[in-house]
């Protein structure tokens, strides 16, 4: 799960990660409120509106904007909120913007430059490890520099056992060229992100720029988030912060029926049983010459109504132009699943497009009757190759 940036910024404050401070505006009215309020709180004699969507590279498509006084940042937070805003990290159509973050401005000019960092935390999983990313480039493209100028990025591996050592953090600033009061702030900002990294069991930190101020301060100017979605269970007060506007609507609503649907950009609709199963499915489409509209394990245990929320979430999408129905019946019964087929076909009336069926496994026999009996038109089979020669014919 992803956080928007304020929130991951409000969460890092609390566990002593210096951040650029802000607050969040739905309107430009409520952005020039949160301004005043901010000067008043900070000093800030500037601001920048940023964007609240989950992406990145929001400043490259006008999702960022400094603001030196009160006419324009009003101007910059009527532009931003309800925009579509299209970054290389978004489809072309863009992601619609809900809200803006309004930052203190901590560009300001003193007695030292200004340095922007990046600094990423993630799981190594080839060594179980969290791994330290960071590099003297940062606010740029991190993707660019990684190609271009490799060595620039470094790595710092972390025992979870023992955390982040003293040394490590030291190092680190070191490399990045840090000295004096600089050196100093930076070991408790990276000692404080890691103790949140690991607090609230994220898979993911990128902060980019993490910024060292013209008077020698740390502070993360981006924060992004992404929470390991298996402990959820425990961080409830994290899992409320989920915001469903920037999801995939169909991807929630399956969430929410307990399936497991990733929806993919082909023209073929899978509805299989087992993750495996439903990646090897993935190929034979692929090999007959299709391509995969999702992915979808309705589970071990789907009953004709969790089969039927299936099939109508596959058919939400208007680029599918077959389904391919692959079950093998272990523990779910073949003739619930058929069951769940037969009952969404009659609630639908007709189906806009060809289905293709293969039930293998438990009660395979009762499943074909039901088929059958229910006048529905489908074109069975029993092989996997079937199957594919199946869908071949009906993309030709
Ligand atoms: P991203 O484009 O989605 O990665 O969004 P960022 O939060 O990284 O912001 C993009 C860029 O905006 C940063 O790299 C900075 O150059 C700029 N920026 C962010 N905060 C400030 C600020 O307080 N003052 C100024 N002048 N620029 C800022
Ligand atoms: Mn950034």
């Amino acid at each position: 799960m992803n956080l928007h940036e304020y929130q991951s910024k409000e969460i890092l404050a609390k566990y002593g990660v210096r951040v650029q401070r802000g607050h969040v505006a739905n309107t430009p009215e409520e952005a020039v409120k949160a301004a005043e309020q901010l000067t008043a709180e900070t000093g800030a004699e500037g601001w920048v509106v940023k964007a609240q969507v989950h992406a990145g590279g929001r400043g490259k498509g006008g999702g960022v904007k400094f603001s030196p006084n009160m006419d324009k940042l009003k101007e910059n937070a009527e532009n931003i909120i309800g925009m579509q805003l299209v970054t290389p990290q978004t489809s072309a159509e863009g992601k619609k913007v809900h809200s803006v973050l309004v930052a203190e401005d901590v560009y300001y000019p003193g007695e030292s430059e200004t340095k922007e960092f990046y600094v990423s935390i993630l799981l190594n999983r080839a060594t179980g490890r969290n791994m330290i990313v960071y590099s003297t480039e940062g606010g740029m493209d991190i993707e660019q520099v990684a190609e271009e100028t490799p060595h620039l990025i470094h790595n710092e591996e972390i025992d979870p056992a023992v955390g982040l050592q003293g040394f490590q953090a030291r190092k680190i600033a070191f490399n990045l060229g840090l000295e004096g009061q600089a050196f100093k702030e930076f070991v408790k900002f990276i000692d404080a992100l890691y103790k949140a990294y690991v607090g609230i069991d994220a898979s993911l930190f990128e902060i980019n720029p993490v910024l060292k101020t013209s008077d020698d301060k740390i502070v993360a100017v981006d924060a992004k988030v992404t929470l390991d979605d298996n402990s959820l269970f425990r961080h409830k007060d994290l899992a409320a912060l989920r915001d469903t506007r920037e999801e995939d609507p169909t991807e929630v609503e399956a969430g929410e029926a307990g399936l497991n649907f990733v929806k993919l950009d082909g023209n073929v609709g899978c509805m299989v049983n087992g993750a495996g199963l439903a990646m090897a499915t993935m190929d034979i489409i692929k090999l007959s010459g299709g391509n995969p509209a999702n992915f979808l394990d309705v589970g071990g245990t789907a009953d004709a109504e969790r089969v039927e929320k299936a099939f109508g979430i596959i058919l939400q999408d208007p680029n599918v132009k077959a389904i391919l129905i692959n079950i093998f019946g272990g523990i779910v019964r073949c003739d619930r699943v058929a069951q769940g087929v037969v009952d969404a076909y009659n609630n639908m009336g007709s189906l806009p497009v060809p289905l293709i069926v293969r039930l293998q496994g438990t009660n395979a026999e009762e499943a074909k009757k039901l088929i059958d009996e229910s006048g529905l038109n489908v074109h069975s089979a029993i092989t996997l190759e079937e199957a594919a020669n199946k869908v071949k014919e009906v993309l030709a």
